[in-house]
C-alpha cells in the first residue's frame, strides 16, 4: 500500500464520524429497516453497524473491498439522471479499510450461507464461512492504527463521539421509517423506533419537551420554485432554544447542509426570534431528481441546488405560512 493510496483514504476518512457516516449510508443503501451503530471510546477503538438489509454474497464482499468498486451505478447516465441512492463512487469501503482493522459478517436475504471477511491495512487477509443473520455487519478496529500522524490528531473520545452522535442522529431523522439505533461504550444513547413518524424520531433523539413543542410545517400555498414539497418539523418561537441553533435539512432523504435554507427559516421567524433564541428544525425538501447535484466532495455535506433562491424564497413562504396558521 502506497503513501498515495494513504493519503487518498484520508479524504474520505477523517475521524471516526466519517467512519461511522460511510457505514450508515451503506446500510440505508441496503434497503435495511433496522440499523444498529456501537463504538467504544468514540470510535477510535472500534465502530460496529449492523444492518438488516440486503446483504452480500461472498463475491460481493470481496468486490466492496475492492477500490472503485460500486454495485450502485453502472455508466455515466446514472450519475447524469440523478442517483437514487446514497453512494455512489465505490470509494468509502476500501478507504476504510486501507487505514484499518475491518471485518465484514454478511448474509444475503434468502441467502444460505453467511461470510466473513477481514481485511487489514486494505489487504484481504481471510474469509471464512460465518453463521450470521440476513444483513451485514462491518467492524472497524484500530482506526488510522498506520497512519500515526492522523490518529494523533484525533481528539478527546467525548469529542469523537458528539460527531458520531450528530452523524447518526441526522441521518434517523432524514429516515424515519429506519428504526436507528446508537450505543457508546455499550450504553444506549438513543434508538428510533422506525415507525414513520417524524415527530416520533424526534422525540427519540431530543426528548419528549422538543418534539412535543414543535409545529407541522404545513405549506398549502407552496410559490413557484425548484422543491415539489416541505415538509418536517420547526419550534414554537417561545420554545426556540437559547443553547444553540439546530437547523437539519435533508434532501430526498439524505442530510445536507444549506445556508439558503436555514437563511430562510430565521427570516421567517423575523422579529419574533429574540436575539438570544435559535430556530429548531428538521425540514425534509423533495426535489425533481436532476435538480440537484449530489457529486460535490465525499467529506462535505453540501449540495448544490439549481435555483437557491427559488429554494430560499419557498422554504421561507413555507415557515411563514406555518407560523401564521399557528396564530404566530
Ligand atoms: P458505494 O456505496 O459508493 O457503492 P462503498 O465502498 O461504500 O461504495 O461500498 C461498496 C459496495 O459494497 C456497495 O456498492 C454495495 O454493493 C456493497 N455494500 C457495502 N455496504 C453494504 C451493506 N451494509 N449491505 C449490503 N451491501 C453493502
Ligand atoms: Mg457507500
Amino acid at each position: 500500500q502506497t503513501t498515495i493510496e494513504r493519503i487518498a483514504a484520508g479524504e474520505v476518512v477523517e475521524r471516526p464520524a466519517s467512519v461511522v457516516k460511510e457505514l450508515l449510508e451503506n446500510s440505508l443503501d441496503a434497503d435495511a429497516s433496522r440499523v444498529r451503530v456501537a463504538v467504544e471510546a468514540g470510535g477510535t477503538e472500534s465502530i460496529r453497524v449492523s444492518d438488516d438489509g440486503v446483504g452480500m454474497t461472498e463475491g460481493d464482499a470481496r468486490a466492496a473491498v475492492r477500490e472503485h468498486t460500486t454495485s450502485k451505478i453502472r455508466d455515466i447516465s446514472d450519475l447524469e439522471s440523478g442517483v437514487g441512492t446514497l453512494g455512489f463512487r465505490g470509494e468509502a469501503l476500501h478507504a476504510i479499510s486501507a487505514v484499518s482493522r475491518m471485518t465484514i459478517t454478511t448474509r444475503p436475504r434468502g441467502g444460505d450461507r453467511g461470510t466473513r471477511l477481514r481485511v487489514e491495512g486494505g489487504e484481504v487477509t481471510t474469509v471464512e464461512a460465518a453463521g450470521c443473520p440476513e444483513g451485514t455487519t462491518v467492524e472497524i478496529a484500530d482506526l488510522f492504527y498506520n497512519v500515526p500522524a492522523r490518529r494523533k490528531y484525533l481528539s478527546r473520545d467525548a469529542t469523537e463521539f458528539d460527531h458520531v452522535n450528530t452523524v447518526v442522529r441526522n441521518y434517523a431523522l432524514a429516515n424515519p421509517a429506519v428504526a436507528v439505533a446508537l450505543e457508546h461504550d455499550g450504553r444506549e444513547t438513543f434508538a428510533t423506533t422506525g415507525g414513520d413518524s417524524l415527530r416520533e424520531t424526534v422525540m427519540a433523539v431530543y426528548g419528549r419537551e422538543v418534539a412535543e413543542s414543535m409545529i407541522d410545517v404545513d405549506a398549502r400555498e407552496l410559490p413557484a420554485g425548484p422543491l415539489d414539497a416541505i415538509d418536517g418539523l420547526v419550534s414554537h418561537p417561545e420554545t426556540n432554544r437559547a443553547d444553540r441553533e439546530y437547523v437539519a435539512t435533508f434532501v430526498n432523504g439524505r442530510y445536507v447542509r444549506s445556508s439558503a435554507a436555514r437563511n430562510a427559516i430565521v427570516e421567517a421567524y423575523g422579529n419574533q426570534l429574540s436575539p438570544d433564541r435559535y430556530p429548531f428544525a428538521v425540514l425534509d425538501l423533495s426535489l425533481p431528481a436532476g435538480t440537484v447535484d449530489v457529486n460535490v466532495h465525499p467529506r462535505k455535506m453540501e449540495v448544490r441546488f439549481a435555483d437557491e433562491a427559488g429554494l430560499r424564497e419557498q422554504v421561507r413562504a413555507a415557515v411563514e405560512e406555518t407560523l401564521l396558521e399557528n396564530g404566530l
